[in-house]
Order: structure tokens, then C-alpha cells, then sequence
């Protein structure tokens, strides 16, 4: 007879593998359809630096994922550097204060002044929103979350910045495809809690990276959980089955079906609901959660001292054929004095990556390096390696008017086969979210599985 599992755990990014560490005393089995854990969490080792492609900004104390880190001997560093710098006009600004910016930019005095309104705009809803998020915080935790993601929800950031000049309006639309998808796409919620969280510096609830890099988390998780993770294995279908669930899964050609008495499903919210058997409403609304790609390209270099801009770890870049660039050696410097190689990742978002997606590699490597060159040109002949990723999904985001309550509602509930955890619970995707989703998701099956022990002593694994 096959083994009744405690629970299957699909999907092997920061939700499921939160939900795994959760339920790491249980039977369980976690399902991953790529080669690693981690999802959108990705970096890899290079002597005394790491090359990052997804995820970088860690949560504080307080948060899951450094619950998770303690748990397994990782630190978090400190990124001491501008957050807020900006490429533009053949220039990088980095003001001490985001207030000082519409005066060192090199916009007309129209473009200054309609970048202040907007500017104060945005401070003045940050202040808001952030009192908005505090008045929720005697709710329980999902009616909070579900009330802070529909936030202003009912029209775009766009709408809610008004028109623009051409200059502002491409500094605010490179800001908000951090959210991976454009700002007349997004509801406003979306681009003001993304401004709360890079204005907010060193007070921002992601203003760490991890020591080691990213991956570590992922490595470490997996290699604690030993047998009980499966890399890929790609899920097929999941559906209720003996009061419990049936999951198939294709592995090296093979399809295989276990059984549980839970499912945690931890995939993104498209893929949850190509494969999950469930109520027609909770699948529409999987289906309604938005995704843009993101394509990013890591670049190693050659770097023994300390360059120029050395205090700058992001920049929003105009007039190239990505939106960001992160300076990782800016943190991993200050962690770890005398390292002989800097770190950047840059990435798209939005159309720009959109328009990319279907270009090859090399074709890609060489815009992106082009215009990083432009950004950095002593790092000509620097460069010792690059690694591009295609990310689709890139990150999640809630569209304007979107309703995502029956998922909510149904993966609540204290009697429930297959929940549904992943970043798309929050107006923005990030890892905490995911994480903390994968927790709570977790908890319930774990009291359901303690609830049934109780009601039946000897509960059948055969
Ligand atoms: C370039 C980039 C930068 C980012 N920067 C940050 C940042 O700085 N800070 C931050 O907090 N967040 C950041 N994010 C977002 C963050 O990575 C995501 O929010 C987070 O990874 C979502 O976690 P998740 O577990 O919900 O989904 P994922 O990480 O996508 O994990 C889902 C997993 O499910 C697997 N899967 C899918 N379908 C199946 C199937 N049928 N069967 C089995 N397995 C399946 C996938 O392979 C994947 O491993 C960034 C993302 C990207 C791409």
C-alpha cells in the first residue's frame, strides 16, 4: 500500500519552503518542478562574493524569513547605501535626501515643479497608507492583509499621479515596473506601497541582504529537509480524494500520484489554478492575479578597490533598456572589508521586459552591458562574467479592481483540503509575504492534523 502522506507541499520557493520548515516534524513531502529551491530567490556562490538574479532585499526582525534564517545559522547584512540614486540624461544622482531630487535632475523648471507635486503627492498617501496599515493592526492577520492589498485598489497609479510631463512620467513608470508591470496596470495601492517601501531607507522593512547571498536560504532549507524535498518533480494535477488530496506529479518521465491528508499548494497563483481542483470562484480569482516578467542580468567584475559609487546600492535608470541596477557589493563591502569583485544586477520589468522576453541571450547580455557601461564606464575590461535570467513570473501585483476574497476566504477556512499560499496575497509580491503566507497555511493544516489524531488515536499511515 502506498504511504498516506501528512501533507504534500507544491511549489519550492520562499511559501512552500516556509510551510515545509513549518511541518518539518510531520510526513510530508515538498514538490519542486525545477532543479533547486528558492524560486524567484536565486544567487550563486563566486569566491568572495555571490552573483544574485532574483530576490535581494531581506525582511527585518520580527518577519518569518528571519525566523527561518535563525533557525538555520544565516544572517542577514546591512546595505548601507542610496537606495534611491537615479540614471538620467547621461547622469547618476544620488541626493542625500529623495526631497533634493527634482532640483539635481536635469529637467526643465516645468518637469522640476510637476515632479514636486507629484513627489508630495506620493509622500502625503505613503503617510496615509502607513496609517492605514496601522489601524488594521488589532485584525486578524488575513482580514489586515486583504484590506491593506485592496488599498486605493479601485484605480491605476497612474490615475491616481495625473498627467505628467514625457521626462516625470518615465521616472515614475521605471519606479513602479518594480512591481513588474506598468503603471497604468497596476492599482495605485500597488505603486504607493512600492514609494513607502524605497523611500522609507534604512527604516524600510527590506533593507537588508542576506550574508552568503540570497541562495544560501534556499540551499540551507534544502539541505536540511534531506529526503523530503523532491527538485523536479512537476505537479500535474491536485484534487480531493478519501477526505484528503491526490497529487500527481511527472519526475524524469514518470508519472507518480501520492497521497495526504493535506495539500499546501505554493506556486504562483496561475499555475495554482491550471492544476488545482477547486471551487470555479476561487479559480477565477487565482486566475485574475497579474504577473509581469522580469529579465535580469547578473555581472561580475574584476573590482579590488572600492569605486566612486561605492555608497549607491539602486538606481532607477531612464534612457535604458532596464529599469534598475543594484550595486550588491555595496553591502557585501561592508560585511566583508577587501573583496576583490564587485556584484550588480539590473533587470527590466513591465513592456520593456516584455518586449525582450522573445530576443536571445547574447543579444540582450550585450544591450544590457552596453548601457551598464554607459552607467559605469570604468568598468570597461572589467567584466569577468555575466548570467541573464528570464523570469515569467516576474512578480505579482493586484490589478486594478481585482477581487482576490474567495482565495482568501477558501484557504482560511479550519476545514480545508488544499490551501494556497505565495506572494500574490499582498498588493506586491516579495518573499516575506510568500513566506508568512506558507507559515499561516501551515499552522491550519497542522491543527487539522492534530484535531483528527485526537478524534481517531491511531490514525492509518498505510
Ligand atoms: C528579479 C527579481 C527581484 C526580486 N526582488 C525582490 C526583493 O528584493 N525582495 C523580495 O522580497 N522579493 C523580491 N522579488 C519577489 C520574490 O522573489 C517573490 O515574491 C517570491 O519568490 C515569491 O515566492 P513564492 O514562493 O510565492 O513563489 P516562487 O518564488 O515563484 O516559487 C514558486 C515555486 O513553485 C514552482 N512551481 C511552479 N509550478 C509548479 C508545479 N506545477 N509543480 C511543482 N512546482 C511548481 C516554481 O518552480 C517555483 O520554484 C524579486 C523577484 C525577482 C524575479
Amino acid at each position: 500500500m502506498t504511504e498516506l502522506l501528512d501533507a504534500v507541499i507544491i511549489g519550492g520557493g520562499p511559501a512552500g519552503m516556509s510551510a515545509a520548515w513549518e511541518l518539518r516534524d510531520r510526513r510530508i513531502r515538498l514538490l519542486e518542478a525545477g532543479d533547486r529551491l528558492g524560486g524567484r530567490m536565486h544567487s550563486e556562490p563566486r569566491g568572495d562574493v555571490w552573483m544574485n538574479f532574483g530576490a535581494h532585499l531581506f525582511p527585518g526582525p520580527g518577519s518569518r524569513i528571519q525566523s527561518m534564517l535563525a533557525d538555520l545559522g544565516l544572517r542577514t547584512i546591512e546595505i548601507p547605501g542610496n537606495k534611491f540614486a537615479v540614471w538620467s540624461d547621461g547622469r547618476l544622482v544620488a541626493p542625500r535626501s529623495v526631497a533634493m531630487m527634482p532640483f539635481l535632475l536635469d529637467f526643465s523648471l516645468r518637469e522640476r515643479i510637476a515632479l514636486c507635486i507629484a513627489g508630495l503627492r506620493i509622500m502625503r498617501e505613503v503617510a496615509r497608507f502607513k496609517r492605514f496599515q496601522a489601524q488594521g493592526a488589532t485584525l486578524p492577520v488575513t482580514e489586515r492583509r486583504q484590506k491593506v492589498a485592496s488599498y486605493r485598489g479601485n484605480r491605476s497609479f497612474e490615475q491616481f499621479l495625473g498627467r505628467l510631463p514625457a521626462r516625470v512620467r518615465a521616472l515614475f513608470a521605471a519606479s513602479g515596473r518594480r512591481a513588474s508591470v506598468e503603471i497604468d496596470e497596476q492599482g495605485a495601492g500597488v505603486g504607493i506601497s512600492l514609494f513607502a517601501s524605497v523611500w522609507a531607507g534604512k527604516a524600510s522593512s527590506m533593507a537588508l541582504n542576506l550574508d552568503g547571498g540570497t541562495g544560501a536560504l534556499p540551499r540551507a532549507v534544502e539541505a536540511a529537509l534531506g529526503s523530503a524535498v523532491s527538485c523536479g518533480a512537476t505537479v500535474l494535477r491536485v484534487v480531493g480524494a478519501d477526505g484528503g488530496v491526490a497529487v500527481t506529479f511527472e519526475r524524469g518521465g514518470v508519472v507518480e500520484t501520492v497521497h495526504a491528508r493535506r495539500a499546501v499548494v505554493a506556486v504562483p497563483a496561475t499555475a495554482a489554478a491550471a492544476v488545482c481542483d477547486v471551487p470555479e470562484a476561487v479559480r477565477s480569482a487565482l486566475l485574475e492575479v497579474q504577473y509581469g516578467p522580469f529579465v535580469s542580468l547578473g555581472v561580475l567584475t574584476d573590482e579590488k578597490d572600492a569605486p566612486d559609487w561605492n555608497d549607491i546600492y539602486a538606481i532607477t535608470a531612464l534612457d535604458a533598456p532596464f529599469d534598475m541596477v543594484f550595486n550588491h557589493t555595496n553591502a557585501i563591502r561592508a560585511a566583508r572589508p577587501g573583496v576583490r569583485h564587485g556584484s550588480y544586477m539590473m533587470y527590466a520589468g513591465g513592456r520593456q521586459a516584455k518586449s525582450l522576453l522573445g530576443r536571445s541571450e547574447e543579444e540582450i547580455t550585450a544591450l544590457y552591458l552596453a548601457a551598464f557601461l554607459r552607467i559605469f564606464p570604468a568598468l570597461r575590461d572589467k567584466v569577468v562574467e555575466t548570467k541573464l535570467f528570464k523570469w515569467s513570473p516576474g512578480n505579482a501585483c493586484r490589478a486594478v479592481g481585482a477581487d482576490f476574497s474567495p482565495v482568501v476566504d477558501h484557504t482560511g477556512r479550519a476545514v480545508q483540503a488544499i490551501r494556497f499560499c505565495g506572494d500574490y496575497f499582498a498588493e506586491i509580491g516579495n518573499m516575506e509575504i510568500a513566506a508568512s503566507t506558507g507559515l499561516e497555511a501551515a499552522r491550519l493544516v497542522r491543527a487539522e492534523l492534530d484535531a483528527n489524531r485526537k478524534d481517531d488515536p491511531c490514525p492509518s499511515s498505510e
